[in-house]
């Protein structure tokens, strides 16, 4: 029921007009096709296995390759160990953590749901805008420091 049922002196509007001669639309559509919609979304995404995956993975990573160039590519070796043979394997910039110089990374993606595909790109904007707080440490260094700093 709209208010021109009750009121049918009332000038009707443009929106309104559109709305009477299409009711089916927008948001009514939605809400009336829900059934319907929810189905063939469900059949698009039998015919498209993995698409989310694929698309979310692809732009993570490239969000992701793009902090680590920024970050310089490898371990910010806080303790001085000798990296020499680690940095031979090629694998070696797979292992590379991203970490808070000062802690509190476990506070920070809650923020996010721990959604890290929105985190990542929190960080790049940080990380662009000039901030200190993130360095790439390879698994060895982040352990020690966790244990140095007692961070949980
Ligand atoms: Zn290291």
């Amino acid at each position: 029921m709209t208010i021109h049922d009750q009121y049918t002196d009332l000038p009707i509007s443009r929106f309104e007009k559109s709305r009477l001669r299409h009711p089916d639309t927008g948001k009514n559509y939605r809400l009336n096709h829900k059934k319907e919609n929810y189905q063939r979304s469900l059949a698009w995404k039998k015919l498209h296995p993995n698409y989310d995956n694929i698309m979310g993975k692809k732009y993570r990573d490239e969000i992701k390759a793009e902090i680590f160039v920024i970050l310089g590519a490898k371990c910010a070796n806080p303790y001085n160990i000798d990296h020499t043979a680690f940095e031979q394997n090629l694998n070696y910039i797979k292992v590379l953590q991203i970490d808070h110089v000062h802690g509190g990374g476990k506070k920070e993606i809650k923020r996010f749901n721990y959604c890290q595909h929105s985190y990542y790109k929190y960080i790049l904007k940080q990380l662009k805008l000039g901030s200190k707080e993130y360095q790439l440490l390879c698994p060895t260094c982040n352990r020690i420091k966790v244990i140095v700093n007692k961070e949980k």
